[in-house]
């Protein structure tokens, strides 16, 4: 076993009434942990991908063995996608503060134009996958989506803030009103950890 299930910052229902306790507790217990189960069980046989990091296995997808890859692709993404979104959720999350504050509203004119774009590519995202806030490869800021659990760290680009769209993140408490939880997410953003995710990459 290599990939382990990473510490949650809180208590499963700190982030209520927004993100419900046992939707956290299924998420992270048994959905990230089933991500990383899947993982560890797709390399066990390949000693050679044993010393690379998930980010380097996920740069470097069409590089993997044919028989791993989309294992990887898709258990791989999901482990970096979970350990990244609960560090990037908190109680009281407020707005974006430092110098992320001032890249979005110069990316997008202003934090309210920044919400609308991510909020429609996070409605608009079909079936299942997660809505990005990105340093894509020429230091720009923007605002995308994926399909499953694909990275933008598979397009060379770095996600810095990340919204879970499966239907797993919010049916138990807003069944089909994705947009609902969509809301409820702006009050749980962990912006401090937004900026810090920002400054380690430029
Ligand atoms: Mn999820």
């Amino acid at each position: 076993m290599i990939f382990t299930l990473p510490q949650l910052g809180y208590s499963y229902d700190a982030l209520e009434p927004y993100i419900d306790a046992k939707t956290m507790e299924i998420h992270y217990t048994k959905h990230h942990q089933a991500y990383i189960d899947n993982l560890n069980s797709a390399i066990k046989d390949h000693p050679e991908l044993h010393k690379m990091s998930l980010i380097e296995l996920l740069s470097n997808i069409n590089s993997l063995p044919e028989s791993v890859r989309t294992a990887i692709r898709n258990n791989g993404g999901g482990h970096l996608n979970h350990s990244m979104f609960w560090k990037m959720l908190k109680k009281d999350g407020g707005e974006p503060v430092g110098k992320v504050k001032d890249e979005i509203k110069r990316a997008f004119g202003s934090y309210e134009n920044f919400k609308e774009q991510f909020t429609n590519a996070a409605k608009g995202r079909f079936g299942s996958g997660w809505a990005w806030l990105s340093i894509d490869k020429n230091g720009k800021l923007v605002v995308n989506s994926t399909a499953n659990q694909d990275t933008p760290v598979s397009e060379k680009a770095v996600p810095i803030l990340g919204l879970d769209v499966w239907e797993h993140a919010y049916y138990l408490k807003y069944q089909n009103r994705r947009p609902d939880y969509i809301t409820a997410w702006w009050h749980v953003i962990n912006w401090e950890q937004v900026e810090e995710n920002y400054r380690e990459k430029i």
